[in-house]
């Protein structure tokens, strides 16, 4: 095992409990330990790939109703908030309020995006965004406004396929390389993107030494 593969084992090996959802960066805690942010479309699988990384079924919450009240919601490890671990590294990870349902009210958008770009805007300690895309769909035009708003927050995001049992491998490939085209002249984006599926654990690994290259940075 490389030490990266054995420090994200630890890091995922812990036990993961949410610590609060807010709806006001004025309830965020304090800059603490490094954060990472999920985001994607509602029903992109966001919640079982947190749970999938973090190996606890019933940590965040899947199906979401969409609309409900739009909260960052924040879990960490739980010797975070018992103890220090010198040798661990300490994370954070972010679950953002999902976008682009049809029904939205405009100024349900207008919330989302406030509440988002704030908080991208005014979080030093946030490392880097996961950005969840469908393998079916690839990007779209509302997955595309939020990559402009990354950029213009100069959030440092990596883009993730989710759902790639869904499709077939040839399909999945073919988005894979549309995506990358899609992504490779935005400044903030990272050039690799990852393949996952919570169903299959496709890519779980791989995310998470991305996750832990990111706090380590
Ligand atoms: P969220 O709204 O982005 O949090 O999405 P959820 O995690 O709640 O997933 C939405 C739906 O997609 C649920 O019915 C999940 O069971 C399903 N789903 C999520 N991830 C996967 C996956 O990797 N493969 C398959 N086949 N279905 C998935």
């Amino acid at each position: 095992m490389t030490a990266a593969a054995a420090q994200a084992a630890a890091l995922f090996g812990r036990s993961w409990i949410f610590l609060r959802g807010i709806t006001r960066l004025e309830d965020l805690p304090p800059a603490g330990p490094p954060e990472i942010a999920f985001a994607g479309r509602s029903n992109v699988g966001k919640s079982s790939l947190i749970n999938a990384v973090t190996g606890q079924k019933g940590l965040a919450r899947t199906s979401n109703t969409p609309g409900r009240t739009q909260e960052l919601n924040l879990f960490i490890p739980e010797e975070n908030q018992r103890r220090g671990d010198a040798d661990i590294p300490q994370a954070v990870i972010v679950d953002m309020p999902g976008y682009g349902y049809a029904a939205a009210p405009k100024a349900k958008v207008d919330q989302w995006t406030r509440l988002v770009f704030e908080y991208l805007r005014g979080r030093p300690t946030l490392k880097r965004v996961f950005l969840l895309v469908d393998s079916r769909h690839g990007l779209r035009d509302r997955d595309l406004e939020v990559l402009k708003l990354l950029d213009r927050a100069a959030v440092s995001y990596q883009l993730v396929l989710t759902k790639a049992d869904k499709p077939k491998s040839a399909d999945v490939v073919r988005v894979l390389e549309e995506t990358r085209t899609q992504v490779a002249k935005r400044p903030a984006a990272f050039p690799e993107i990852i393949v996952t599926s919570s169903s299959t654990n496709t890519g779980i690994e791989v995310l998470r030494e991305a996750i832990l290259a990111a706090v380590s940075s």
